[in-house]
């Protein structure tokens, strides 16, 4: 059986790719970074030392990129991956990018007769190295069928959005709503510790009460509330707030597009880079409750 080609390793990619290993399936993977692709190789897949030598003789391409222009460059072009796989690969691309970059490399990859889905997860680092993430689909149901086999070996939930880019409208619209509660929980402990509260009985209330959220459940942002979290790692690792900040930018575009109306999305936009240029975009996103730290 030809191989599964997987590209970028980063937080998550790396765990996802563990995970198709773990299943018994044959990885070749690729990485600008020499260190994530060794760290791969040592769960015993192949090494390639460039995208088109991972992609050369693969059934299945998976990416999982940070930002559009970095699928953009992968796929297309005259040295882009779309110009060297076989009629009827399968293109499962996970990054999360701009609805309409998706549909491009879409259309690009549908004249090549090369099957492609836009695949974003939900369900952060914990979720990939878990294999519980949810995977937000778009593309033709054919190919989601024959997806999904993969799909399950990393996440639990998978979802059919609608047609290319509506998988990353869906993740888009989760996102924004991600970056609000965050904020919006940062708000609240902080508010509550000024007020002489302590943030780990704090944070049990909330998660009891009714302004519980996946911030408060699996992911607090105060440090050492929660064991296994960035929060309690220094914020590293994780989802960082440079990716945060590039999701927020997408809904603000999307809501330009659409001519909708989105205030907390763009003042959540805001708090994220205000954070990013006091130089915290590398942190995880939860750092964001630092912006509410009170100077003594
Ligand atoms: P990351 O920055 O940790 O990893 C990205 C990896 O891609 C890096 O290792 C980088 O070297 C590699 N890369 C970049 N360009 C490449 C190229 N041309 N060829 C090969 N490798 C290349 O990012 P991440 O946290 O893994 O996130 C990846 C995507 O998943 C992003 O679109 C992000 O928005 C999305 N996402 C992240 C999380 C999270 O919790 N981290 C959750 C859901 C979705």
């Amino acid at each position: 059986m030809s191989h599964i080609a997987f590209i970028g390793l980063g937080n998550m990619g790396r765990p996802m790719a563990q995970n198709l290993l773990k299943a018994g399936l044959a990885l070749k993977v690729f990485d600008l970074v020499p260190s994530a692709v060794q760290a791969l190789v040592d769960s015993g897949a192949q090494a390639a030392a460039s995208a088109q030598e991972c992609a050369q003789g693969a059934e299945i391409v998976i990416s999982m990129l940070p930002a559009s222009r970095h699928v953009e460059g992968l796929y297309l072009g005259d040295e882009g991956l779309l110009s060297q796989l076989t009629p009827g690969t399968l293109v499962i691309e996970c990054s999360t990018i701009a609805p309409e970059s998706a549909r491009k490399v879409a259309a690009a990859a549908k004249e090549r007769e090369v099957r492609m889905i836009d695949a974003p997860v939900s369900g952060g680092t914990g979720g990939a190295v878990a294999g519980t993430l949810t995977f937000i689909v778009g593309g033709a149901s054919e190919d989601l069928a024959a997806a999904r086999p993969y799909l399950e070996h990393m996440g639990r939930n998978i979802f059919h959005a609608g047609e290319a880019g509506a998988g990353q409208v869906a993740k888009i619209c989760n996102n924004m709503l991600l970056g609000i509660l965050m904020a919006g929980t940062s708000e609240a402990l902080s508010l509550g510790v000024a007020n002489g509260l302590d943030p780990k009985v704090l944070s049990d209330i909330i998660a009891k009460s009714s302004g519980r959220n996946w911030a408060t459940e699996l992911y607090n942002p105060w440090p050492g509330v929660m064991p296994d979290v960035p929060a309690s790692k220094g914020y590293a690792g994780g989802f960082g707030v440079d990716l945060m900040l590039k999701d927020l930018g997408l809904a603000a575009e999307a809501a330009l597009h659409a001519n909708a109306t989105t205030p907390l999305g763009e003042l959540a936009r805001n708090l994220f880079s205000l954070h990013s240029a006091a130089g915290s975009g590398h942190l995880d996103f939860s750092s964001i409750v630092k912006l509410y730290e009170r100077k003594q």
